[in-house]
């Protein structure tokens, strides 16, 4: 269950809420289309991505005349269309560890996914270790900490400042050593300096490979939703500065910008393995992209 968004109801914005009656009729007609469009952009969808669904959902249907509820429907079943192939689960391997290498800029809620990631591969009964790969903010280690208690999790952490790339071969070491099923490794989100930053990730790459040549079996880029549209940059900055396998979109509690998230299926093709619905330990959901498209339609 997505909790109520402010992007709920947009239908029923557009056609006026005393009239909005599903058994209500307009005409599919330009104007209509134009109007759902510009429905489609508040919610952050992208003016491309936009046009595109609105036009599929138009597709033998102009001058027609649908209800209220059959537009919805329409709306929503376009939608998730462009969600469907990118809805995927974190795929789980035999692997031990499998090594899950989480990246995003400070803010975007990396902290909290891992520990609600942690919490839920604990659950499902996995062996799980997280390492506090951003060692430049005690904060961020500090949260880790809480997380990895609320999770039951053991964090590995390194004095600040200390490189990042030798913790993670600690924790390597260690994850191996006991048969963890999953290691979780935090990194740094400082985009300011993008060159070090790419250093960084690529020198923790090179260092867990020495110990497994497979590893990262995934990166992760964790995502705000309430950045909107700028989260469609983040991506772009990410892929060349590391190898993003999947996203995790977070913050979609509470946020009109949800629509971005359809824009970032259509555009990159990335999968998206789950959604912060919320600050707490349960709060991450599987992406459901049905339910999804007909929140934001509402
Ligand atoms: P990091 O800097 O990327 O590690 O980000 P944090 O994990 O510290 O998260 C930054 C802020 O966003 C914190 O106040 C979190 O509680 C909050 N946050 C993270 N995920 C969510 C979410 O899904 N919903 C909401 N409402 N807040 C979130």
């Amino acid at each position: 269950e997505l909790p109520p968004q402010e992007s709920r109801g947009m239908l029923g914005r557009l056609f006026g809420r005393r009239e909005a009656k599903p058994v209500m009729r307009r005409t599919l007609d330009d104007d209509m289309l134009e109007s759902l469009e510009e429905l489609l952009i508040a919610a952050d969808m992208g003016v491309d991505t936009a046009l595109r669904v609105t036009s599929n959902m138009a597709e033998g249907r102009l001058g027609r005349k649908l209800s209220v509820e059959e537009i919805k429907r329409l709306l929503a079943a376009e939608i998730a269309r462009v969600l469907e192939p990118v809805a995927r689960p974190l795929p789980l391997y035999p692997k031990r560890p499998q090594v899950v290498l989480v990246v995003g800029v400070n803010g975007s809620g990396k902290t909290t996914t891992i520990g609600k990631l942690a919490s839920q591969f604990r659950a499902a009964g996995k062996k799980v270790v997280i390492a506090a790969g951003d060692t430049f903010r005690a904060a961020a280690v500090e949260q880790l900490q809480v997380w990895g208690e609320r999770a039951g999790v053991p964090v590995l952490t390194a004095p600040e400042g200390s490189d990042p790339a030798s913790l993670a071969f600690d924790a390597m070491t260690k994850a191996q050593a006991e048969g963890a099923d999953l290691l979780l490794i935090d990194t740094a989100g400082r985009l300011q300096n993008r060159q070090d930053l790419m250093e960084e990730l690529a020198k923790i790459v090179r260092v867990i490979r020495k110990k497994d040549p497979e590893a990262p079996h995934n990166t992760l880029l964790v995502l705000d939703a309430t950045t909107g549209q700028n989260a469609l940059t983040q991506v772009e900055v990410f892929r060349k500065i590391a190898d993003v396998s999947g996203l995790v979109m977070t913050k979609l509690d509470g946020t009109a910008k949800g629509g971005v998230l359809v824009a970032l299926a259509d555009r990159f093709g990335l999968p998206i393995h789950a959604i912060g619905v919320g600050e707490q330990i349960d709060d991450l959901a599987p992406f459901d992209p049905e339910e999804f498209a007909a929140a934001l339609t509402g």
